[in-house]
């Protein structure tokens, strides 16, 4: 009901008249036993009316009525002998409208089914609903606790709905029955989702990440191929493919013949790579299978040629980097891979960033000193047979390789990195030998890598590629390995050394997170998984002990907002995750995964940046603001003598 403000101002007098009129109808209606109809024949005028008006007659006053669909008790009950959970509810619409519909979900396999509780037509509504475990099973996601989460759900005639839950205590019996659900089996008719511009056609798993952000990788990975492809002077016809996979597996990329790629594509992915660096990486290798000339006895380019080839293309292996600088580092160190070794293979045995940035900074001076095409003849004609290639290369530069590799020893010892350089390339070395060791102890599928291309993979492999390790230990060390790099990145090298020492103690413990920083971000995800469950329960209550009592998130508008929507699952998977240098806060990412009932979830899917405090020994989540995946093309305007950005 609108009033008009100016009626209100020195109203007084008129509302006492108003008061007394009202008194007059409520005690007229008491007479006529019509009292509790009140609110229903006149709510507007019962809701506006003061409190003052009604007090002034206690005797004759009903429960006030209600203007929303409210839940008035909600309790369960536990029979552990009979192997029984009974879940009760009592609830109330507004009396002019009536119960629509009761929902009960339970976090077991068949309580996520959520179940439609039949009722009678009214406002008021008494049901209880009984969980007899022998017959329906206590398949549940928390299969350590012995507390099962529940919530009713209730709607009215209006389509208003009213959400809340609570735990039920299981007792030994029952949880002695707890099972946890069997993993999703790979769907063997699985197909990957495409979509394609002028020069890629993606492949991606249907509800990843790659889907999400589908429209804005086009242009990232067209800006990438158009980087490459004025330095290779060579030129895209048709299309490349790439298959877009949700896990991390080596460093992350690889080709295969034919111009199709394999990259990992996930919002957790602990390589750090940035995204367009594999497209200008692998896309080289693909432009290269061009560059080839047919041969009578087979073979190609060598490793250093192929992998030297596609660093310089890319101005350096993971994102921009000082290739030289970097090379003549390792030149005057005991690092430092004879190319003669390297060349001779297997290339792939070798440290991977050394071999890799020899190559690409031998290949780089090949190319600044003799030329684009002299380099291209090379690499067309080469055939990994080492008479042969000695020959070519004589033919083609004059001298065999020892010559060359001396004059390019000759031209880094000439160079003079600076002490920030060299610490940056022994932190970039001592990160992804971290990485490929959490990989090999932790994550061991990260290791495969089929030597087919995506569209012959059989379902075991599909199954490694469509799935990724989630426990609190992996997800702990993944971003701190993230987090690592990002310090990295802002020049905070002793903070990414103090972080690797906690991941490398941890690997050294088996996987047990001993430093403090570590442990602490555990806390921050049992502090996740803990509010995962309010939410998913509807208990306001713990949900906003769980939040910063002074933030946007303890609002109660924002707790109901919330808690409306009906889940049926839920959960922030942390993607990222760093801790401030005093320990008393920390921000990061999380991507949620939620179903609810009835229709799809809007945050399903979608990263939100979020914000924690410890306070009094725990941590509170104190912002969550919707975040954007980090995505662009090659940043314009850098060289190969750029310092990664
Ligand atoms: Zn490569």
């Amino acid at each position: 009901m609108a009033v008009d403000p100016r009626e209100q101002e020195g109203a007084a007098p008129r509302w006492r008249l108003l008061a007394l009129a009202i008194l007059i109808l409520l005690l007229t209606m008491a007479v006529l036993a019509v009292l509790w109809q009140v609110p229903r024949l006149l709510p507007g005028v019962y809701g506006q009316t003061s409190n003052a008006a009604l007090s002034a007659t206690p005797d004759a006053t009903p429960t006030p009525a209600i203007e929303e669909p409210t839940i008035t008790a909600l309790y369960s009950s536990v029979n552990d002998p009979a192997r029984a959970v009974s879940f009760h509810l009592e609830a109330e619409v507004p009396p002019d409208r009536q119960v629509s519909e009761v929902l009960l979900w339970y976090d077991t396999e068949r309580g996520h089914e959520v179940s439609q509780i039949a009722v009678p037509l009214s406002h008021t509504v008494t049901v209880s609903y009984q969980l007899d475990a022998e017959l329906e099973g206590l398949t549940r996601t928390l299969t350590t606790t012995q507390e099962l989460d529940y919530w009713w759900l209730v709607q009215d005639t209006t389509g208003e709905t009213i959400r809340a839950g609570g735990t039920a205590v299981l007792g030994p019996r029952l949880v002695a029955m707890t099972a946890a659900p069997a993993p999703e089996p790979t769907p063997i008719d699985f197909t990957w989702a495409m979509s394609e511009t002028e020069h890629f056609r993606f492949y991606y798993v249907p509800g990843t990440a790659a889907e999400r952000d589908r429209f804005e990788l086009g242009p990232v990975a067209e800006g990438s191929l158009a980087q490459i492809e004025p330095v290779l002077d060579a030129y895209l016809e048709g299309q490349m493919s790439i298959y877009l996979v949700p896990r991390v597996f080596w460093q992350g990329g690889a080709a295969y013949g034919d111009k199709e790629q394999l990259i990992s594509y996930l919002d957790r992915n602990y390589t750090a790579v940035e995204t367009w660096s594999y497209f200008t990486h692998e896309g080289t290798h693909a432009l290269a299978q061009d560059i080839l000339q047919p041969k009578e006895n087979g073979g190609g380019p060598d490793g250093v040629l192929v992998e030297g080839l596609a660093v310089w293309a890319s101005g350096g292996h993971y994102g921009y980097e000082p290739i030289d600088e970097w090379a003549a580092v390792v030149a005057a160190s005991d690092e430092y891979l004879p190319l003669a070794d390297l060349r001779a293979g297997p290339f792939y045995d070798f440290q991977h960033e050394t071999s890799y940035l020899e190559s690409g900074s031998f290949v780089q001076y090949l190319v600044e000193r003799y030329g684009l095409e002299r380099l291209k003849a090379l690499y067309g004609q080469a055939t990994k047979d080492a008479e042969h290639d000695e020959e070519l290369v004589q033919s083609l530069y004059g001298k065999g390789y020892a010559e060359l590799e001396a004059e390019w020893l000759d031209y880094l010892a000439g160079l003079e990195p600076s002490e920030e350089q060299a610490e940056l390339w022994r932190l970039q070395v001592r990160i992804f030998d971290l990485m490929r060791r959490y990989e090999t102890e932790l994550d061991p599928d990260a290791r495969l890598l089929p030597s087919t291309a995506p569209p012959e993979w059989v379902s075991d492999t599909l199954k490694v590629f469509l799935d990724r390790v989630d426990a609190p230990v992996n997800l702990v060390l993944e971003t701190a390995l993230i987090a690592a790099q990002e310090r990295t990145k802002a020049g905070d090298l002793g903070g990414a050394e103090a972080l690797l020492d906690e991941v490398e103690a941890a690997l050294d413990a088996g996987g047990e997170l001993v430093g403090p920083s570590l442990a602490a971000r555990r806390q921050i995800l049992d502090a996740l998984a803990a509010q995962d469950r309010v939410i998913l329960r509807a208990d306001a209550d713990a949900y906003r002990a769980g939040v910063a009592p002074n933030s946007e998130l303890a609002r109660a508008e924002a707790i109901a907002e919330r808690l409306v929507p009906p889940l049926r699952s839920y959960e922030q998977e942390l993607v990222r995750l760093d801790l401030s240098d005093d320990g008393l806060g920390a921000r990061g990412v999380v991507l949620v995964h939620a179903g609810a009932a009835g229709e799809g979830f809007a945050e399903d899917g979608r990263l939100f940046a979020v914000e924690f405090v410890r306070t009094g020994g725990r941590w509170l989540m104190s912002s969550r603001d919707p975040a954007q995946p980090d995505l662009f093309p090659p940043p314009a305007g850098a060289d190969s003598s750029a310092l990664p950005d």
